[in-house]
């Protein structure tokens, strides 16, 4: 139809010819032709691939110190090293989100070391422990994608820090950022008796081959991946997740799930059931990450996610494209997994398929320090192990330990402040960064945390239910508020007195991994469902014992 011949719409003047309607901007898909960048992060990666700035980080900022970084290096291309600047001492968090970035920020850095897979061997657990010491005040959180977190970080260290992490064989490279991050795995993957095939040659393959590749280092968002054997990772909270699975004719290989992801929009990962033999799996993560790249949405950042376009494609269309555009055949269809009835956390002592031990230990909410780790080596090594595992619930495991060996290295971990026996408040709690270096929070999360299991260890030790309360600084829910038993998304709430004051949002009754009757669903965020954080411990101290009022047998 020509324009002219497009009805004047009610609003238009009578005798003018009518408005030509305004073309759709489109979500900025390149492979729509949209390559001009539409907002300034799109043009940040544009004008410099930020893979970039390590070069200037080395040769000019190390040397120049913090005043001379480039605000778009700052702000923008840091991320994909690792670096994200940290908030300043003393900023409540009323002030978050009226403050520029500039006054938000001190000139330390947090800095996340990526361990995909979670695996480390001592020589990398010593040399952790050895730079948060030397350049880290003594800190080393583990996160829940199986990171370890530096904070107090200088520009002017990075130089050396790269050296020794890259000396044995550890990475800063797109830890953060708009690009392939952590590939999470299962901690006892290799080991575990129940796991049919290893996929960590997989997760090797596509660290070594893509992580870095500028081919794939400019993505509209970030992109999460799980690749694991075992239903022990929160698969469905990532971009793409493999997860292990027995065709009746092909043998083991990887079921693939595409589009979850949870932030302010959660969604879950959906099927596209496909079977995917181990060899295939580097390959097909390339054509999924390829279809982000090219079809994801780039215009609005709280848009950019990929599970916004397989929500808006469905799982059909998103085969379609990935086996025509990307990979240039047909996938062989499989069945779905079989989900456990609840999320496997690998705490205590468990039996390897070699019949030696490995053992899940739990720090207080993933906060550990350099010197903690220092001792942890100590302690593996002299327990004739030379492997631990970091898991994605902020956990760690000593693998390989001689059955005869096991008490002693229970009783070794519990001297240096790691419990193989936890409560479970303690087992099943874990926050998020939050106000302490976060610039984006608006509640404090971790010391709370400490201070909330102490205090229902205090007053329900014996609880004896599974929980999992997760605590979270604010809506970008890197805690996966929405998941858990007791989900707490950090907000101000109006105290007693009507002042606002820090607290909470809860969702409860979410959870991952979980086998039909128990699936797998975000928790009920009831209006008025709110808890100042200082009334925290009372408030979950209640819930508990409602439930243990009224739970059934069995539950
Ligand atoms: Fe920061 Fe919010 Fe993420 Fe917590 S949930 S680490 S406060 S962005």
């Amino acid at each position: 139809m020509a324009v002219s011949e497009i009805p004047a719409r009610s609003g238009d003047a009578p005798g003018r010819p009518a408005r030509t309607p305004r073309r759709p901007r489109g979500e900025g898909q390149w492979a729509l032709g949209h390559r001009e960048p539409l907002n300034p992060n799109e043009r940040i990666k544009k004008d410099d691939d930020p893979l970039n700035v390590r070069d200037r980080i080395e040769n000019i900022y190390a040397h120049r110190g913090f005043a001379s970084i480039d605000p778009q290096d700052l702000r923008g291309r840091f991320r994909w090293w690792g670096l994200y600047t940290q908030r300043k001492a003393g900023i409540d968090g009323g002030r978050t989100a009226v403050l520029e970035p500039h006054e938000l920020e001190d000139e330390y850095f947090m800095l996340r070391v990526r361990v995909d897979g979670g695996q480390l061997d001592l020589a990398q657990l010593r040399m952790i422990a050895e730079i948060s010491r030397e350049f880290a005040r003594d800190t080393a959180d583990i996160t829940d994608r199986q990171n370890i977190q530096y904070h107090w970080i200088r520009v002017e260290d990075m130089p050396e820090i790269w050296r020794r992490l890259e000396s044995v064989g550890l990475q800063t490279t797109e830890a953060c950022g708009d690009c392939p991050r952590i590939v999470l795995g299962s901690p006892v993957a290799g080991v575990a008796e129940a796991e049919l095939v290893d996929p960590t040659s997989a997760i090797d393959e596509i660290v070594r081959r893509y992580v870095g590749d500028k081919q794939y280092s400019n993505l509209p968002r970030k992109f999460k991946s799980s690749i694991s054997w075992l239903v022990d990772t929160p698969y469905e909270a990532n971009d793409i997740a493999f997860l292990g699975v027995d065709h009746p004719d092909h043998g083991p290989g990887f079921d693939l799930w595409v589009g979850g992801g949870l932030s302010t929009n959660p969604m879950l990962a959906q099927r596209l059931g496909v079977w995917v033999p181990l060899a295939e799996v580097p390959d097909v993560w390339a054509g999924v990450v390829g279809i982000f790249r090219d079809y994801g949405y780039r215009r609005l950042r709280h848009r950019a996610r990929l599970k916004f376009l397989v929500a808006d494609w469905g799982v059909a269309k998103f085969r379609e494209v990935l086996e025509k555009e990307y990979l240039g055949r047909t996938m062989l269809d499989g069945p779905a997994p079989e989900l456990p009835d609840k999320p496997i956390d690998h705490i205590g002592v468990h039996v390897q398929r070699d019949g030696r031990n490995y053992v899940g230990a739990a720090p207080v909410v993933g906060r550990v320090s350099g010197s903690q780790l220092a001792q942890l080596a100590d302690v593996v090594e002299a327990h004739g192990s030379g492997r631990v595992r970091l898991t994605p619930y902020q956990k760690l495991l000593v693998l390989d330990v001689p059955p005869g060996r096991t008490e002693s290295l229970v009783d070794g971990l519990r001297g240096i402040g790691l419990e193989a026996r936890p409560s479970a408040w303690r087992r099943g709690t874990m926050a998020c960064t939050g106000i302490e270096y976060c610039k984006l929070a608006i509640v404090e999360t971790k010391a709370l945390g400490e201070d909330l299991v102490a205090r229902l260890e205090q007053r329900l030790r014996d609880f004896d239910a599974d929980i999992s309360i997760h605590i979270n600084g604010c809506p970008n829910a890197c805690a996966r508020t929405q998941v858990a038993d007791i989900g707490l998304k950090g907000q101000l709430v109006t105290g007693p007195d009507g002042r606002q004051v820090e607290g909470f949002q809860v969702h409860l009754g979410g959870g991952l991994g979980m086998a039909e009757g128990r699936t797998s669903g975000f928790g009920r965020k009831l209006r008025g469902l709110k808890t100042t954080a200082e009334e925290l411990p009372e408030y979950v101290e209640r819930l508990a014992l409602r439930y243990l009022a009224g739970r059934t047998e069995g539950e």
